[in-house]
């Protein structure tokens, strides 16, 4: 068939193009940007009412087979108006609706409306917050809102936070793009710690591993964790040289809680003959799976005895240290050299956005980098001690939903979540099939078929309600 070229005069020449990049300068071109954002807006709103639960039946075979085309046409083929009605007809019902009452069972799901309009602001204003130049403003403003969220967890003194919050020498923490960039940040400082430089030595991130290993005598370097861990705790490992094989887990006890007398016993062993330098203990506060919170005031002590890294996995939990009545649950979490949490997960801000935070504000020293182009060393630019280069502001759309929503806010949004999986779990015990596999400790649980009932059809459930599951899957 061939194809329909549209607007061909749009590309004739770079002048044509050049609308693309002019703003509405009159009250038709205004029009006609509301209309598309209005399409937008209510378009998608009225297909998230209309589709609740699977939204269009189509195989996944059937699905790739519409999406086989690799040409990139040379002429236009679409406006903008057809571009979003083809979104919002095409590409949304084929998407997965996670606003339904029926998505259950994942970590990023429904935002609140609010988030869009202030992603869009995001985009609109398009700052890069790997410097001042390109951000002014946000960069400053990031500083605060991670001083912020550092003073909720670290409860330091005003005075610490009117000192550190806009220094320019220091740093309580980055934005990251999510949890995995988050602990690799975290446990890239935990490893320069570990193999700094000294006399003769410039230090594992000038020299690399084997050189570290080397010039400190050791055979390997290892990380402490539950086998409940993340696995970007292992993409860590292997990122960091020093090996996924050498991200050791400890058993966790009956309520899938790392065991703590385990820990200690494991970490005198690896002491013992020298040969083995220990980076970090890692707790998890709010596993991925089960929503198990580790003992995390009982590690930091087995950290402080043996003088190791104790950095918390928070980028599920961290938000319930926004609720009243479940703040406690994180207990210990402010012991944490480092912290991870996601914007994305229990902040309910729009992919993709994490945060890691360090109790020490100097600790990120050990990760910074200079360029003359940017980053220039004293500045406040973010990009000299972030893995990122890169970035968008995230701080203004979570210090909005902060400024809307308050810590209140969040705690209730906490506490729905918790309190339906106490529901859940209830609800689960009066079917005899299934059985709790673990009970919620957060606003995740997860249960099974029992197996005597494994592959029976008839189970006396309403119309597709799944077999197994799980509340709270792992990505
Ligand atoms: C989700 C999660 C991660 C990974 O975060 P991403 O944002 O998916 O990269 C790490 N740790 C825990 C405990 C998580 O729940």
């Amino acid at each position: 068939m061939e194809k329909q070229y549209i607007k061909k005069d749009l590309v004739d020449d770079w002048e044509s193009l050049q609308r693309i990049f002019i703003r509405p300068e009159d009250d038709a071109s205004r029009e006609t940007l509301i209309k598309y954002m209005e399409q937008i807006l209510f378009g998608l709103h009225e297909f998230l009412n209309k589709n609740v639960g699977v939204t269009e039946s189509i195989s996944l075979k059937a699905l790739t087979d519409l999406y086989k085309e690799t040409v990139i046409s040379p002429l236009p083929e679409k406006k903008l108006a057809d571009v979003i009605s083809d979104i919002i007809e095409g590409i949304a019902p084929r998407a997965v609706n996670v606003a339904s009452p029926y998505f259950v069972g994942h970590m990023t799901a429904a935002i609140p409306f609010f988030m869009v309009h202030l992603k869009a602001i995001v985009a609109a204003l398009n700052q890069n917050v790997i410097k001042l130049e390109t951000s002014k403003v946000l960069s400053v403003l990031e500083k605060q809102v991670l001083a912020k969220i550092h003073r909720l967890m670290y409860k330091n003194s005003e005075a610490f936070y009117q000192a550190h919050v806009q220094s320019t020498d220091t740093s309580l923490g980055s934005f990251t793009t999510g949890g995995t960039t988050a602990n690799l940040t975290a446990l890239w400082v935990a490893r320069n710690l570990l193999l700094k430089p000294f006399d003769g030595f410039e230090g594992v991130e000038s020299q690399g591993i084997a050189g570290a290993l080397n010039a400190y005598s050791l055979d390997r370097a290892v990380i402490l964790a539950s086998p409940r861990g993340h696995f970007s705790l292992k993409k860590a490992g292997g990122i960091l040289g020093i090996g996924h094989g050498n991200v050791i887990p400890v058993d966790v006890d009956a309520h899938h809680r790392l065991d703590v007398l385990k820990l200690n016993q494991k970490v005198i062993e690896l002491k013992k003959n020298g040969r083995t330098g220990i980076l970090a203990v890692v707790g998890i506060a709010g596993a991925t799976e089960t929503g198990i919170v580790d003992p995390l005031d009982d590690i930091a002590d087995v950290c402080e005895d043996h003088g190791l890294h104790f950095h918390v996995d928070a980028a599920w939990g961290g938000p319930v240290m926004l609720s009243e009545r479940y703040a406690h649950k994180l207990k210990g979490i402010e012991r944490g050299d480092s912290v991870s949490i996601d914007g994305h997960k229990q902040f309910f801000m729009p992919m993709t956005c994490g945060m890691v935070y360090f109790r020490d504000p100097l600790a990120m020293d050990a990760i910074a980098y200079h360029a003359n182009y940017v980053n220039r060393e004293g500045s406040v630019d973010l990009g000299i001690k972030t893995l990122e280069g890169s970035r968008e502001a995230n701080s203004l759309i979570l210090d909005s939903s902060l400024k809307i929503m308050g810590t209140r806010g969040y705690g209730l949004m906490v506490d729905h979540g918790i309190e339906t999986a106490q529901r859940f779990s209830q609800a689960i015990h009066t079917r005899g099939v299934f059985e709790m596999v673990t009970e919620p400790e957060l606003n995740i649980l997860t249960y099974r078929i029992l197996p005597q009932y494994q592959g029976a059809d008839d189970l006396g459930l309403p119309h597709g309600e799944k077999k197994t599951g799980g509340w709270g899957g792992s990505t």
